[in-house]
């Protein structure tokens, strides 16, 4: 530490001032959770936030999504961003604030309750908080500063379209992306982690064709069913023996449908298959294999037609960049302490990394504990955290409000600040 006051220091000197409005916030958003792609209310109430605390605002990128931009002089652009989706899930914590709305979701009529039950609405408070602090301090620092709010995280697709409707031209230059989740964990605590932290994810349907016959003449089919359990088995050989036993890689077959009787032997199986890999490489690696194996059988089955095959819910693997993880890391040593930790590989998937990617620039991804102290400690010491603290898109996931709140303002302050605080940085 230094002598004069660090430019954390300074900003964060009002996050006291800024907790009544963010408590408030939070309670309402939570109360309020939107689906995928229609997060219009959400949208609307951080344009008018960030345009309040003095930020350039475009709304409407890639549907819903928001940028808030503060130029403050020479000096690095960082990019903080929030996602702003809720899901499908009927809430079960018995908050006070607890979500009771419902909403329609894909071609059903039929309503399905919603609830931020993966902590979103933590990401756009504390986004606020700190867009704000950032703007009400601007003495303390230099550059510029874009608070993205992105649609639609939970389908993999909401940074993609941000992307693809002129993102860039928007932000203009940047130097570095940050991002960070409320995951289970003690509130209070951040944690970051070099290198892979999340999963890539890709959901594959794959069709194979048959010749539909009589079940009792099996030399006038070919069994689609046969086929599908011949591809289940040798796709199990795709991670244990193509894939280097120090490599995490997941290959599941979720789905399989075929048939409609006993004595009937149908034309087609359509099997669905769900992927996790941590890199690039062997991300493209699995998924070649799936697609070899899956040709290799229907021609071993003579199967009449070609398999198609269908990629959907893709998302990137999240790679946190060394040197931009170090720096963060540094800054939360300095400002939290001992509870600047180090965050485990998570299975869990993101498209965060869509807009590092998009605009070329490195980035770094962190976790913030949300769970109350003492009830984490003692699942702990009881062994039971997996049975009593709920994780994220559980009914039961309800962060703390603080320290939760103040933690992850905070925390994007001070990783804000790693760049923008010091002038001779860039
Ligand atoms: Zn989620
Ligand atoms: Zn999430």
């Amino acid at each position: 530490m230094t002598s004069s006051p660090s430019a954390a220091t300074t900003v964060l000197s009002d996050l006291g001032g800024c907790r009544p409005w963010q408590e408030d916030f939070y309670r309402h958003l939570h109360q309020h959770p939107e689906l995928s792609h229609r997060e219009h209310e959400m949208a609307a109430a951080v344009a008018e936030r960030l345009r309040g605390s003095g930020y350039e605002v475009t709304p409407g990128i890639g549907g819903t999504g928001v940028v808030g931009i503060l130029r403050n002089g020479d000096g690095p652009s960082v990019l903080l961003r929030a996602d702003m989706d809720a899901l499908p899930v009927e809430e079960a914590t018995g908050l006070p604030y607890a979500s009771t709305a419902t909403a329609t979701a894909g071609d059903s009529a039929e309503p399905v309750p919603v609830m931020h039950a993966c902590g979103h609405d933590v990401h756009v408070t504390c986004l606020l908080g700190a867009a704000d602090l950032l703007a009400r301090h601007r003495d303390a620092w230099s550059g510029t500063v874009v608070a993205l709010f992105q649609p639609a995280e939970e389908l993999g697709d909401g940074a993609r379209r941000m992307v693809d409707d002129g993102l860039a031209g928007v932000v203009g230059p940047v130097d570095v992306a940050l991002a960070q989740h409320v995951l289970p964990g003690v509130a209070g605590t951040v944690g970051t982690r070099s290198g892979a932290v999340l999963s890539a994810a890709d959901s594959m349907r794959v069709t194979v064709h048959g010749r539909g016959a009589h079940g009792s003449m099996p030399q006038a089919a070919v069994d689609p069913v046969v086929l599908a359990a011949m591809i289940v088995v040798r796709l199990q050989t795709v991670v244990s023996r193509e894939v280097a036993p120090t490599t995490p890689a997941v290959l599941t077959v979720g789905s399989i449908q075929s048939g409609t009787k006993s004595n009937v032997i149908g034309d087609r199986a359509v099997l669905e298959l769900n992927v996790r890999t941590f890199d690039e490489q062997t991300r493209a690696s699995v998924l070649e294999a799936i697609r070899r194996i899956v040709v290799a059988e229907c021609q071993a089955s003579d199967a009449p037609g070609e398999p198609e095959f269908e990629l959907f819910d893709r998302f990137p693997p999240t790679v946190n960049d060394d040197a931009t993880t170090q720096r963060v890391r540094t800054a939360f040593a300095e400002h939290f302490g001992e509870l600047a930790t180090e965050l485990p590989l998570q299975s869990a998937s993101e498209d965060f990394s869509d807009l590092p990617t998009a605009l070329g620039v490195p980035y770094t991804y962190w976790g913030i504990g949300g769970t109350d102290p003492d009830a984490y400690r003692a699942a702990v010491e009881a062994g039971t955290v997996a049975k009593d603290v709920p994780v994220n898109h559980s009914p039961c996931f309800a962060p703390v409000v603080q320290p939760t709140l103040d933690t992850g303002t905070s925390a994007l302050v001070v990783a804000a600040l790693a760049w923008l605080g010091h002038r001779a940085a860039r």
